[in-house]
C-alpha cells in the first residue's frame, strides 16, 4: 500500500487498483459472514419461537382434555349418588323388616336403564347377603360380606359415600366401580351397604372418542394414585398406584390443577399431563400428550426450514467463493502488474552502463531535496564531474574500452558516496553528478578530493592525457540552508561553472562554486 501511494507521488506512474481490489475482497467476505448469520440467526430464532409456541398449545389442548374428562367423571358419579342417596332415604325411612323386595326390584331396575353409566344397584344387609338388585337373578348363596366397601362401612359409622376400588362383577363378569354408602337402622346399628356400580368401559367408551395421538393417556385415579381408568386400557394397569408418580407427589398437594412434563410411571413415555382434581370426590383425572406426538409436527417443520437454511447458505457461500475467486485472480494480476511498473520504474530511472541512477533519477529528486534542505536548515552539495579528455580515450582505445572506464568510474562514486542519502548519477555520456543532503562546501570538497584521488590511484592508462592516465575533474555549488532563492536550475548551472572553471584550470582538480544565485538558469 506504502509503495502504490509514492507511486502516485511521483506522478510517473497511474494508480494501480490492487489496494481497492483488495479492500473489496475483504468488504465482500464481510458481507458474506454478515448474511450469513443473519439468515441462521432468524431462522434460530424463528425455530425456537415454533418450539414454544407448539408447547403453548399443547398445554392448553392437555387442560382442556383434563377439564371435560373432570367434568365427564363428576356428572356420572353425581348421578349414582343422587340415587343411592335417595334410596337410602327410603330405605331407612320405611324400616328394612317391611321391605318390598319386587317394588324395589322395579324400582332399582327402571333406575339402571335410565343411566347408561350404571352397571347395578345392589343393597346387602348387614351379614353381606344381597337383599335386592336391580338384576333379575340373584347368584345363589351370594354373600359380599368380604368386599373391602363393605368392611369400611361396617367399621365406619360415617355417611358419605364411598368411591372404591376397581373390582370385577359377581353378578356379570364386568370390571366396575363400586359406588357405596352405608345403611343405618333407626338405632344407628349397621343395617347393610347401598351399592351403585359403575363399568369401567363406559369410561373407556367415552375416552376412545378423543382424538390424542396413539402414546397420548387418558386416566381417571383415586386420589390416593389407584388407577380406575385408563386409555390406553391395559386391565393389568387398573389398580396400580400412581402414587410415586410426580404428578401425585409434588403437584396435587399443593394445587388442585395444572400443567406438568413428566415421565409416565405406567409405560415410562414422558409427557406433557393436565391434570385436575374433582371438586366434589376424592378423584383426580390427568390427560398426556406424548413428548415425541407434540414434537413430531415441529421436527418435521425444523428439518425442512433447516434444509432450506443449508441450500440457501451453499448457495450464498458458493456465490461468494465464485466472486471471490474472481476476486484473487484480479489481485494476483494487479499485483504482477503492480511489479512490472516497479521494475519498469526501475529501469527507467536507472543507467544501464554503470548501473547508477540516471538523469531521469536526478530531476525527480532535485526538487524535493531542496525543498527538504530548505525545510530542515541543512545545506546540499550538488557535484557535477566529467572525464577528462574522453574523446581522445575513446580514440585511442576504442569505444568499449571507454564504456568499461565508464563502468569503473561508476564503481568508484558508489564506493565514494557512503551515506544512504548521498546519490550519484551518470548525467549523460561521460558526466556524472552527484547530489549530497546535509553537505557543506568543505564537506562536499573533502569527498570530492577523495573521488578524484582513488581515480588517479587506479591509474588507468590514458596516452591521450597530459596526466598519462584518466583523470576528472569536478564543479561544486552548495545550496545554504538561507538561502531561499536556491533553485535546480541554478544550483546546476553554478556545479556546471565550476566544473568549466577547474577544466580551464588545467583539468583534474575541482572548483567550488562562488555563488548559487550568481547562475540564474538559462
Ligand atoms: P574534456 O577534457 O574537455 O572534457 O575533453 P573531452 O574529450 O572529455 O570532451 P568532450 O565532451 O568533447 O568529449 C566527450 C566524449 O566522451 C565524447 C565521446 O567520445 C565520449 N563519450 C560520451 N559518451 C560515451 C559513452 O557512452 N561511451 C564511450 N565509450 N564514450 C563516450
Ligand atoms: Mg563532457
Ligand atoms: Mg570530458
Amino acid at each position: 500500500m506504502r509503495v502504490v501511494r509514492k507511486q502516485t507521488e511521483d506522478g510517473l506512474f497511474p494508480v494501480t487498483g490492487e489496494g481497492r481490489a483488495v479492500s473489496l475482497f475483504r468488504l465482500m467476505l464481510s458481507f458474506m459472514a454478515v448474511v450469513m448469520l443473519a439468515f441462521v440467526l432468524v431462522e434460530g430464532w424463528r425455530i425456537w419461537r415454533d418450539y414454544r409456541q407448539v408447547f403453548a398449545n399443547a398445554e392448553n389442548a392437555v387442560s382442556n382434555l383434563a377439564r371435560a374428562t373432570a367434568q365427564h367423571a363428576e356428572d356420572a358419579i353425581r348421578q349414582v349418588d343422587a340415587i343411592t342417596a335417595a334410596l337410602a332415604e327410603r330405605l331407612e325411612g320405611d324400616g328394612f323388616d317391611h321391605v318390598d323386595r319386587p317394588r324395589l326390584h322395579a324400582l332399582l331396575k327402571q333406575q339402571a336403564q335410565i343411566m347408561p353409566q350404571l352397571h347395578g344397584l345392589f343393597v346387602y344387609g348387614p351379614d353381606g347377603g344381597w337383599i335386592v338388585t336391580d338384576k333379575d337373578d340373584v347368584p345363589a348363596g351370594a354373600n359380599n360380606a368380604d368386599r373391602d366397601y363393605f368392611i369400611y362401612h361396617r367399621t365406619h359409622p360415617d355417611r358419605q359415600v364411598r368411591i372404591g376400588s376397581v373390582v370385577r362383577s359377581r353378578s356379570t363378569g364386568d370390571l366396575i366401580i363400586p359406588i357405596s354408602r352405608r345403611l343405618d337402622n333407626a338405632d344407628g346399628g349397621f343395617a347393610g351397604v347401598l351399592l351403585g356400580t359403575i363399568k369401567v368401559d363406559w369410561f373407556v367408551g367415552y375416552y376412545g372418542d378423543f382424538k390424542i395421538d396413539e402414546r397420548g393417556a387418558l386416566v381417571l385415579a383415586k386420589r390416593d394414585g389407584t388407577i380406575l381408568v385408563r386409555r390406553p386400557f391395559v386391565e393389568q394397569v387398573i389398580g396400580r398406584s400412581l402414587a410415586a408418580s410426580d404428578i401425585f407427589r409434588e403437584y396435587l398437594p399443593h394445587a388442585s390443577e395444572g400443567v406438568a412434563e413428566a415421565v409416565a410411571v405406567v409405560d415410562g413415555t414422558p409427557r406433557l399431563y393436565g391434570f385436575r382434581s374433582l371438586s366434589s370426590y376424592p378423584l383426580v383425572v390427568e390427560a398426556g400428550l406424548s413428548r415425541e406426538s407434540i414434537i413430531a409436527p415441529w421436527r418435521h417443520d425444523m428439518l425442512k426450514s433447516l434444509a432450506v437454511l443449508v441450500l440457501l447458505l451453499v448457495g450464498v457461500a458458493g456465490f461468494g467463493w465464485i466472486v471471490l475467486r474472481q476476486l484473487r485472480e484480479r489481485i494476483a494480476i494487479e499485483r504482477a502488474l503492480h511489479q512490472a511498473h516497479q521494475t519498469l520504474k526501475a529501469l527507467a530511472l536507472t543507467d544501464s552502463l554503470t548501473g547508477l541512477g540516471n538523469r531521469r533519477r536526478l530531476d525527480a529528486v532535485l526538487e524535493p531535496e531542496i525543498r527538504r534542505a530548505r525545510r530542515q536548515g541543512y545545506a546540499l552539495a550538488l557535484v557535477m564531474l566529467d572525464l577528462d579528455c574522453f574523446k581522445a580515450y575513446n580514440d585511442r582505445y576504442g569505444h568499449p574500452a571507454g564504456d568499461q572506464c565508464l563502468r569503473r568510474f561508476g564503481e568508484l562514486l558508489r564506493q565514494a558516496l557512503k551515506r544512504p542519502g548521498d546519490l550519484a548519477v551518470r548525467y549523460g555520456g561521460e558526466e556524472f553528478t552527484l547530489l549530497l543532503p546535509d553537505t557543506d562546501a568543505a564537506g562536499a570538497s573533502q569527498i570530492v578530493q577523495e573521488i578524484l584521488q582513488l581515480l588517479r590511484r587506479q591509474a588507468i592508462e590514458h596516452g591521450g592525457s597530459p596526466f598519462g592516465h584518466v583523470t576528472a575533474s569536478a564543479g561544486i555549488a552548495v545550496g545554504a540552508p538561507t538561502l531561499a532563492t536556491v533553485t535546480p536550475e541554478n544550483l546546476m548551472a553554478a556545479a556546471d561553472a565550476a566544473l568549466y572553471q577547474a577544466k580551464r584550470q588545467g583539468r583534474d582538480r575541482y572548483c567550488l562554486a562562488a555563488s548559487v544565485e550568481q547562475h540564474p538558469a538559462h
